[in-house]
């Protein structure tokens, strides 16, 4: 809809109330009876590691024999998932129409992932799939805080504000959820100012953010010496990686606790931080094995994340290579009671990542731009080998000797011949879901 004529040319009044519309037919098909009981029976079972355990193993023995009944794929096998065999995303792509079931499924909503090489995969789910996904957003809220009728900020991947407009607001209002819907595609260093206001004005209480853009508007704060002028529950993000040193930012400058989410349009795991910071598997959600994939640097055990959704018995996917990693935690239980497994952190999608000199591919480059001040914003783009392009977003603070000691920096992690230049722009690139990428390989 935002894209459409219509919305474009239409007064910013006009555009709030077409928003609002949109969001309350949306709200009234997913947010129904039946999701808030689930809701309710999600929240019930988090504390209690055997209803929690069957209904994880019931659910399982379910998805399985569902899949073999009546999808094309699975027939064959056994009701062991073990029997099952690993597929990615290259082999359901060739076999598209072999994952989808034969049960009735009523309406259909197709999704794409937007994942960063090969081709995106188009996943199809019935009405139900798209309810209980809403039902675990609500529990994940939940977790945050949140409370019906809350005022919510909201910084994603809704082109709410056409890409041509140039001056403020660039925000628009979505009456019926109480929230303020901010652009990511608008974020200049000189408009964050007006970002920050137009939210504290609202008394917005819990945000719901990509993590690069809330990151933007830290970073903002943090070289301005500010804090958020407001008093904000918490920060919910999700669909980006969100790095350590980031959610720290964010929770200093903000004052309150960032609940991270981490899934994915297959719906084959959802992983999410709870108020003490640590990262539960959702056994409820789906199927997660976690196969060894090396030492993280640190020395740590890392794995790759494979899952089995329990989520879309229209098109089911069993013991999925997502190809994203964890790094394992020794803790075995956490502060906050949940008895969900933890690990301590899920490593930035293996998309992510340049060539260094040796050849070797870089993921973690958040190291980078430590200590260089004036800093708002960095994104590395290679094209070439030996070559790296550093796109950054600064104010007045980032003098020759701060772009210098970015450049050794960058040198540093990927090797003393690499040519490094460095270029100033208004804002870093985003995809067209807004969400942006800590670097861009096109080798
Ligand atoms: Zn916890």
């Amino acid at each position: 809809m935002f894209t459409s004529k219509i919305y474009k040319k239409s007064p910013v009044s006009i555009q709030n109330i077409l928003l609002s519309t949109r969001a309350l037919v949306r709200k009234k098909l997913r947010e129904n009876n039946k999701c808030e009981q689930y809701t309710q029976e999600l929240i019930a079972h988090e504390y209690d590691s055997e209803i929690l355990g069957k209904y994880h193993d019931k659910t399982l023995h379910k998805t399985i024999k569902q899949a073999r009944n009546t999808v094309e794929y699975y027939k064959s096998y056994d009701l062991n998932l073990k029997t099952f065999p690993f597929i990615d995303k290259l082999e359901v792509n060739s076999n598209k129409d072999k994952f989808l079931s034969s049960k009735k499924s009523g309406t259909v909503i197709k999704g794409a992932t937007s994942g960063t090489t090969g081709a995106p995969l188009v996943i199809p789910q019935d009405m139900e799939s798209v309810i209980t996904e809403q039902a675990f957003i609500n529990r994940g809220l939940a977790w945050a805080g949140f409370k019906e009728g809350d005022k919510r900020a909201w910084i994603r991947g809704d082109m709410i504000v056409p890409l041509e407009q140039k001056k403020a607001p660039f925000w628009r209002y979505s009456y019926f959820e109480n929230m303020i819907m901010l652009s990511s595609f608008h974020m200049v260093p000189n408009n964050l100012q007006s970002y920050i206001n137009a939210m504290a004005e609202f008394g917005v209480q819990v945000i719901q953010a990509y993590p690069s853009s809330i990151v933007t508007l830290a970073k903002y704060l943090e070289v301005n010496n500010e804090y958020y002028p407001g008093e904000i529950k918490s920060i919910v993000t999700s669909s980006e990686s969100l790095t350590k040193e980031d959610k720290h930012l964010i929770e200093t400058r903000f004052k309150c606790t960032v609940f991270d989410w981490y899934g994915l349009f297959e719906r084959v795991a959802a992983i999410a931080s709870c108020e003490h910071g640590r990262y539960h598997i959702l056994t409820d959600y789906a199927h997660v094995e976690l196969l060894p994939a090396g030492k993280a640097e640190d020395g740590r055990d890392r794995a790759e994340i494979v899952g089995t959704n329990f989520n879309n018995s229209f098109y089911p996917l069993i013991r999925y290579k997502t190809g994203d990693h964890v790094i394992l935690s020794d803790e075995p239980n956490c502060p906050c009671g949940r008895v969900f497994p933890i690990v301590d952190s899920i490593e930035g999608r293996t998309g992510d990542y340049l060539i260094a000199e040796d050849g070797q591919k870089v993921h973690i480059l958040n190291h980078i731009p430590k200590g260089v001040s004036g800093l708002l914003g960095a994104q590395f783009v290679q094209k070439e080998h030996m070559k790296i392009e550093v796109l950054v977003t600064c104010n007045n603070d980032f003098t020759t000797e701060q772009k210098l000691k970015l450049i050794d920096n960058t040198k540093e992690r990927l090797g003393n011949k690499m040519d490094v230049t460095i270029t100033i722009v208004d804002n870093l690139i985003r995809t067209k879901n807004g969400k942006m990428k800590q670097a861009i390989c096109d080798l």
